[in-house]
């Protein structure tokens, strides 16, 4: 999962790129980059850590690019991870620099094509090849001055030669004009909206709140298989590519984006409200009791919130969240484990002692967390823990750009599908344990979805080879 950011202005546009790139740090915390354009040349700096380390406000001072591209990494696959994997990627030839969100399921195909053609893939990031062929496209063409019919063609170039989910943006010259250049696979699997300012700018970003804090207006999603080019001052220009068909990741709008964030399915709060009432109505239909609701802090406030209203409970903070604890890193024991827990996630003794609570969370991966949340909890004599989670269970591994471990590590894979809630619970040690089905969670989101995760229905195939490259890179 990583995030982006792009604009166009009159004027110059670091410092602002700087500031809306820290509002989705949330979406990457590896490494950072911003780069900007001057006429023919471009200025970039990244490196490795959160935006403040990676790209301190001095180290882009007096940058007077009226465009540029911003991103955040968190690698979703190898365990090499350095600064030259940061995006934004720059090339020379013909002068195009890129940033992606997603995950490429065909990187060693690409370097074998693009190696084969002199051109070689330097980095673990797989930005790096989709800006390689691009360009290679491009300059099949023309070797500069290139067109916007140019782009068309070699986008659907990348649309035909690039498996997987892909939200680009680039920056590059196009018909003589320095140019924002977004698309998104023709599924538009991962996130991307743009937005315009009063002075003529034009910003597109992974998250609308990257819009919000730059001050500029939501326009909509980038479309999917289509071509979107943004000029300071002009209209935006938007050219069909390939048919799309939209399956957009759920898992965006349950855990990943932030709850303020617009989809074109609407505000991420809303979305987490409606699944936390329509959990409750699952809920109550087993015949359960409880005296009131408590959110695992922070993504699961607006689902707690709504099982709350809908059930007639009272929705109580349980926890105090530590926002300077940093990663939880790989302890060595229990002990440790359960201490590196409470410091960044401590409960409030007298919200649970001799209560019956529902516990709701937005996941369980692992099982690791929540079973040691609910030992925790046990210590404080609640009268019952009802842990309730506002999504089906996560059985299958994501190929598309969410870091996610192998399906032997997944919890709720370990068992056929109608025992999960039973032995998942057990395993736990609560008193019970309810998803959402996955009935409800397309109802609640209404437009079609890519919920492979949860089902195992992949919008993208993804053969055998390349799970099995994908999944060793992430063992590794
Ligand atoms: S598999 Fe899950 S996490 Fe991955 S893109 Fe699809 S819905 Fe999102």
């Amino acid at each position: 999962m990583c995030g982006f950011v792009g604009m166009v202005s009159n004027g110059p546009v670091a410092a602002t790129l700087l500031v809306a790139l820290q509002s989705i740090q949330h979406r990457g915390q590896d490494a950072a980059g911003l780069g900007t354009r001057v006429g023919p040349r471009f200025h970039l700096v990244k490196g490795m850590g959160l935006v403040s380390q990676a790209v301190p406000t001095h180290a882009v001072e007096g940058w007077d690019g009226t465009a540029g591209i911003a991103h955040v990494r968190y690698p979703t696959a190898g365990a090499i991870s350095t600064s030259e994997d940061a995006q934004p990627f720059l090339t020379r030839r013909p002068g195009i620099l890129l940033a992606h969100n997603g995950n490429v399921t065909n990187v060693p195909e690409l370097r074998q094509d693009l190696a084969s053609a002199g051109l070689h893939v330097l980095s673990h990031c797989d930005a790096e090849p989709i800006m390689l062929v691009l360009a290679q496209e491009l300059t099949a063409l023309r070797p500069a001055r290139h067109t916007a019919a140019d782009l068309v063609k070699a986008v659907r170039a990348v649309f035909h030669r690039v498996r997987g989910a892909y939200s680009v943006v680039a920056l590059l010259e196009v018909d003589g004009q320095e140019t924002l250049v977004c698309f998104r696979d023709p599924h538009g699997i991962r996130p991307g909206v743009y937005g315009q300012g009063g002075d003529g700018a034009w910003m597109a970003a992974s998250e609308s709140v990257a819009l919000d804090v730059a001050g500029l207006r939501l326009v909509g999603d980038i479309p999917p298989g289509q071509l979107l080019l943004l000029r300071a001052g002009q209209p935006a220009l938007l050219l069909p590519v390939v048919p799309a068909q939209p399956r957009r990741c759920v898992f965006e709008r349950i855990y990943f984006a932030r709850p303020d964030s617009v989809m074109v399915d609407g505000r991420v709060n809303r979305t987490r409200w409606r699944m936390g009432r329509e959990l409750a109505r699952e809920w109550a239909a087993k015949g359960l009791q409880a005296d009131l609701v408590v959110a695992v802090p922070d993504t699961s406030r607006p689902a707690a919130m709504a099982m709350a209203e809908e059930l007639g409970l009272k929705n109580r903070e349980g926890f105090i969240k530590n926002r300077y604890s940093g990663r939880t890193f790989i302890m060595p024991d229990a002990a440790s484990r359960t201490a590196a827990l409470r410091l960044k996630l401590n409960p409030i003794s007298e919200i649970f002692e001799g209560q019956r609570v529902i516990l709701v969370d937005d996941s369980i991966v692992r099982g690791a967390t929540m079973g040691r949340i609910v030992e925790m909890l046990r210590q404080l004599k609640p009268k019952a823990i009802h842990v309730a989670i506002f999504a089906p269970p996560v059985r299958h591994p994501c190929f598309y750009g969410i870091d996610m471990p192998t399906a032997d590590e997944l919890a709720a894979a370990a068992w056929p599908a109608d025992q999960v809630e039973a032995r998942l619970c057990a395993m736990l040690g609560a008193d019970s344990l309810s998803y959402l089905s996955v009935q409800a969670m397309r109802r609640v989101v209404g437009a079609p979805l890519c919920d492979a995760c949860f089902t195992g229905d992949y919008v993208v195939p993804v053969s055998a080879e390349e799970r099995a490259a994908i999944l060793a890179e992430r063992r590794a």
